[in-house]
């Protein structure tokens, strides 16, 4: 398949993104940028098409996908009911990095969310999504546009590279601004339950509805056997060629760590302005008490690794609050959960 490259000159480049929503209309598969990371869309009513992004990206058949929506009262045709809570979180944080999980109306078809009676839906904040998905005029089911398992893509070359001849199209609309997915929260248990941490925080979500639990499955890698809330959270994920690990402590100690244990194979990921300390490969992502910053640049640096065909990445261990939660859930993945104190 030739995959088609598009860059609208501005979100109301019209020619350009009619030519996308035509493809995605006609039942293909378009990587669309949103500001989080970039999306593999396809319309989320139609099943053979939503089959498209399973089979382009390699996706697990039981890992669900995100409906993208661009005004809120297109989710009342795709949810059984819209609490109060949806609302409140909707009012405060859509369009943005939120997907809030409620019970599925018949309409979305069972391959979007792997049979369960749930679906995952979000407003994106990006011009360009939103412009996309207007001029389709269907809710676009999205999971992020890497070959499953990989790190997600925050820029259109890091989508080409991983699935160029696999999709119809891929949308250029730069750099992605937050550089993780989005924080995924249910409304479907007892008490909210944080499913993914990202660029909206737990306590930004505790000050807008109350109570909200965080799922063990985010810091801890979940017993054998153990059902995960989302079936996201069981696979090994965002991860580089390279083995990643995570060094938990003060600079100094991580400089003694890397100086006894690297070689020229390995590859250092550190804060910015922490390179002087190194010798060898040197990567930074973002600013030590920026989480925004590393969540921006993280994904971006565990691809430059693999293009420097680094073996072992030793990194710096990220702060855990705030957005800093989403960094290091990632990061620990990335690591297949491979923490060492130094
Ligand atoms: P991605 O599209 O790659 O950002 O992945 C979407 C994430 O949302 C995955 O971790 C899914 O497991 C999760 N997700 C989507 N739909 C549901 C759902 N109905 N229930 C629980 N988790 C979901
Ligand atoms: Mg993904």
């Amino acid at each position: 398949m030739n995959t088609l490259f598009l860059k609208p000159a501005s979100p109301d480049d019209k020619k350009t993104i009619d030519k996308a929503a035509d493809i995605i209309k006609s039942g293909g598969v378009v990587a669309i940028p949103t500001e989080t990371v970039y999306g593999l869309a396809a319309n989320a009513l139609c099943p053979e098409a939503v089959k498209k992004i399973f089979i382009a990206k390699g996706r697990p058949q039981d890992n669900p996908l995100i409906v993208h929506i661009s005004r809120f009262d297109e989710i009342y045709p795709l949810v059984k009911d819209v609490p109060e809570k949806a609302i409140k979180l909707a009012e405060k944080f859509w369009p943005g990095p939120l997907t809030v999980i409620l019970p599925k109306a018949d309409v979305i078809p069972d391959v979007v969310t792997c049979g369960q009676k749930t679906v995952a839906v979000r407003m994106p904040s990006h011009k360009i999504a939103s412009a996309i998905i207007r001029a389709s005029g269907v809710p676009l089911a999205a999971p992020s546009a890497n070959i499953s398992g990989r790190p997600s893509p925050t820029t259109a070359e890091h989508v080409l590279h991983d699935l160029d001849g696999k999709i119809d199209a891929i949308v250029d609309g730069g750099e992605c601004d937050v550089g993780v997915e989005s924080t995924v929260i249910t409304l479907c248990t007892p008490v909210p339950r944080l499913l993914r941490p990202g660029g909206i925080t737990l306590e930004q979500l505790r000050e807008t509805i109350g109570d909200v639990e965080a799922d063990r499955a985010i810091y801890d890698p979940l017993p054998e056997g153990v059902k995960p809330s989302s079936p996201g959270m069981k696979y090994k994920h965002y991860s580089p060629e390279a083995k990643v690990v995570i060094l938990k402590g003060a600079l100094e100690g991580f400089i003694d760590y890397v100086n006894k244990n690297g070689d020229d194979t390995s590859a250092v990921l550190c804060f910015e302005g922490e390179e002087k300390y190194f010798s060898g490969t040197v990567l930074t992502y973002g600013k030590k008490d920026d989480p925004s910053s590393q969540a921006h640049e993280i994904f971006n640096k565990l691809r430059l690794a693999d293009e420097k065909k680094i073996k072992k990445v030793f990194a710096r261990c990220p702060s855990e609050s705030g957005v800093g939660m989403a960094v290091y859930n990632r990061l620990l993945r990335a690591a297949a959960f491979t923490v060492e104190e130094v």
